[in-house]
């Protein structure tokens, strides 16, 4: 089983490059942030709960992801293997996900980095505003708070991971293709 954690800033092309990877490695993909988007559209009570935070740019309360996070690996208990896109962003995050999966006799293969300077995240952020309409998506001070809470809340788990023997880097400027055949020569390199 392979389970993925990709990682990043904001707008570094987790999203796009998850799309890629679960066909090309069979991977069920979560990605919180589509998941708490899709219960706003609905109008559901999570979706009530975590539409300001959302729309803020801060980072959803911990224990609401965690709940929700959790809530969709069991009910994919079938997967191959999953992709991790958004989560963990903060280390009660990962300490939760470790002991969970471990919980199920599983664990995380590798964490992928997108690494890509603040100045080109913006711009590729301001631009996907024009088109995706998302809120947070839409001034520079909501993206800008978004770059700080992952300094301030997410930035550490590179740590947590390297500790881990399980942190890979992968340069996050070129092409989609460029970086999906980056991604996927790390990936083939370790399974
Ligand atoms: P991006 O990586 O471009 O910020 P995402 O779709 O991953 O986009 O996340 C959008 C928003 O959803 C975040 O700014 C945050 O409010 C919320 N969110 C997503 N994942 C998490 C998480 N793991 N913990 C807390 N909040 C989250």
């Amino acid at each position: 089983m392979i389970n993925l954690v990709l990682f990043g800033k904001p707008g570094a092309g987790k999203g796009t490059q998850a799309e890629f990877l679960k066909f090309k490695y069979h991977l069920f993909h979560i990605s919180t942030g589509d998941l708490f988007r899709h219960h706003i559209s609905h109008k559901t009570n999570l979706g009530q709960l975590v539409q300001s935070y959302i729309n803020k740019g801060d980072l959803v309360p911990d224990q609401v992801t965690i709940d929700i996070l959790k809530d969709v690996v069991e009910t994919h208990a079938d997967a191959k293997g999953f992709i991790f896109d958004g989560f963990p962003r903060t280390t009660k995050q990962a300490e939760a996900l470790d002991k969970f999966l471990s919980e199920k006799s599983m664990e995380i293969s590798a964490t992928l980095a997108l690494e890509a300077d603040d100045d080109v995240l913006v711009e590729r952020l301001v631009n996907r505003g024009k088109t995706s309409g998302r809120v947070d998506d839409q001034d520079e001070e909501k993206i800008r708070n978004r770059f700080e809470e992952y300094n301030n809340k997410t930035a550490s788990l590179r740590d947590f991971y390297e500790d881990q023997g399980k942190f890979h880097s992968v340069n996050g400027i070129g092409s989609i293709d460029e970086i999906t055949q980056r991604l996927t020569a790390l990936i083939n390199g370790l399974i």
